[in-house]
């Protein structure tokens, strides 16, 4: 099997990306279809929880906690995996953490990774690295398995596939198999569970994630539906888990908190369907479980956000993608538009700080109405909106914004802070605004203005100001003639009250 080139979707052309899927209704109903349904089954189970925002505070504070104290939480952690009998790696760099992991595959002369729901993997593009070394990855999760035969990369955090529809599918299995399977879920579904079978049996290494590590314990928390990360954690000999380094808490008490958060934010269940706790390999005695378990911590550009003031607490992420669900830029255009792993409102915090490239990934800033859906969805607190302002800020204060912008906002400060020069540009802009105007709006914008009018028109300026009119009104009011004013009943001095 081909393996995906992840590394096509990132870079440039987020204009183009969005124009692309704006003209693909499909596209645009299935997204917008199944995040109204998250974020409905969200909703509905924050309510029936109750205190919901009680729990949020404590998922808010858990995360502060461990991220304020990332070193003591991290030594204690990987402490207790050794105490446990995993062996770990601190990677500095994506590049690092293939390595790692290249060494681990050769050593074992692996020819085959099953792979569980990764999406550190998936930012180290390790796939495609796998596959220029001729070692096969296979996806077992159904989603990114389906990704991996349409050589796509996943356009949502917990829906890998979400822009896909059951005909869709039902033609990649069918040239997968040869056979020719009817688009429905079941027979779908159960094509894929017989062909994943195999690979878990077959598999040299299992490769997972990590959804929260325990710092107590050193366990390794996954969660999930399909029940294939159980598989891939407990059939190989070997099991590798990448996690990033701040998936931590402190403790099983805390850990409960979080699982709250995240089934209830992501998919509205109380729990989801698996939710494993791996402390080490099998041990003596036991029936299941690796014969070694590999944990590669990764940093990847997440270090440099500690003890920065304001994009600190994008570290507190538990990944539930409710912001997404919740975001009206994502929902009309779905993830592949970001051109990064992570797409919606935390895709477009998280890229450019983890790439640290203001430039080309520090647009992604810019695609967002900054409505603050995402903040109010996030079941920890993260102020994205906010996050996304300063980083547009940061854009400007580094001159990366196009000259025009720049030469648009001069002139902007300079009339608004003169009122002579605001007057007269407030005047001119009358008489400039005419060649486009039709009944009292412009309907077509020149330059940049054009975008606003494809889908709205922009009402035409008036010939006076707020300002000219209020001033005539007042000289209106100071003119007219004074109305003669009624006698004043005269005051009850001393006695009673007057009776009505
Ligand atoms: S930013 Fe918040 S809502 Fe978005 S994925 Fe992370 S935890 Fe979930």
């Amino acid at each position: 099997m081909n393996q995906v080139d992840e590394k096509q979707l990132i870079g440039t052309g987020l204009k183009k990306r969005t124009e692309e899927a704006l003209a693909d209704q499909f596209l645009r109903k299935a997204v917008a279809f199944t995040t109204e349904k998250l974020k409905s089954a969200k909703l509905q189970a924050a309510e029936d929880f109750g205190h919901w925002e009680e729990w949020r505070e404590r998922g808010k504070q858990i995360r502060k906690h461990v991220i304020e104290n990332l070193d003591y939480y991290l030594t204690q952690f990987t402490d207790n995996v050794a105490k446990a009998g995993g062996h770990v790696y601190f990677c500095k760099t994506g590049d690092e953490a293939v390595k790692i992991f290249m060494e681990l595959a050769e050593e074992r002369r692996a020819k085959l990774v099953a792979k569980g729901k990764s999406m550190v993997s998936e930012e180290i593009h390790l796939n495609h690295h796998l596959h220029e070394k001729g070692i096969e990855a296979i996806e077992t999760d159904l989603g990114e398995y389906i990704l991996q035969l349409a050589k796509e990369t996943p356009s949502h955090l917990i829906i890998p596939a979400i822009h896909k529809n059951k005909q869709q599918i039902a033609e990649l299995f069918n040239n997968e198999s040869g056979e020719q399977f009817p688009p429905e879920t079941k027979v779908l579904a159960g094509y894929a569970r017989q062909r994943l079978r195999n690979y878990f049996l077959e598999a040299d290494i299992g490769l997972t994630g990590c959804n929260f590590g325990v710092a107590e314990s050193g366990s390794i928390t996954l969660v999930e539906n399909e029940g294939n990360g159980r598989m891939v954690s407990t059939i190989p000999k070997t099991h590798v888990v990448i996690m990033g380094m701040e998936r931590l808490v402190p403790t099983y008490e805390d850990l409960e908190v979080v699982l709250n958060l995240l089934a209830r934010s992501a998919t509205g269940q109380k729990l989801t369907s698996y939710t494993s706790m791996i402390t080490g390999p099998r041990r003596e005695g036991e029936a299941d479980g690796p014969e070694e378990l590999h944990l590669i911590i990764l940093d990847n550009g997440r270090s440099a956000q500690l003890g920065d003031p304001v994009f600190q607490d994008v570290l507190h992420c538990i990944r539930c993608a409710a912001c997404m669900n919740a975001c009206p830029v994502y929902r009309h255009v779905g993830g592949h538009t970001y051109g990064s792993v992570y797409s919606g409102p935390i895709g477009a915090v998280l890229t450019p700080l983890l790439q640290q490239d203001m430039k080309e990934a520090g647009q992604l800033a810019y695609a967002s109405s900054l409505c603050g859906a995402c903040y109010e969805a996030c079941p920890v607190k993260i102020p994205l909106h906010d996050m996304l302002v300063q980083l547009r800020a940061r854009k400007v204060k580094m001159g990366l914004t196009p000259l025009a912008e720049r030469a648009a906002f001069k002139s902007f400060q300079t009339a608004f802070g003169n009122v002579t020069l605001y007057k007269m540009a407030t005047k001119s802009a009358y008489y400039l605004q005419k060649p486009f105007i039709s009944k009292g709006y412009i309907k077509k914008g020149p330059g940049p203005m054009s975008g606003w009018t494809q889908s709205r028109f922009f009402p035409m300026k008036p010939k006076q100001s707020f300002r000219e009119r209020w001033e005539a009104l007042q000289k209106e009011l100071k003119n007219a003639p004074v109305v003669a004013k009624a006698p004043e009943a005269p005051a009850n001095k001393g006695g009673k009250p007057h009776e009505h």
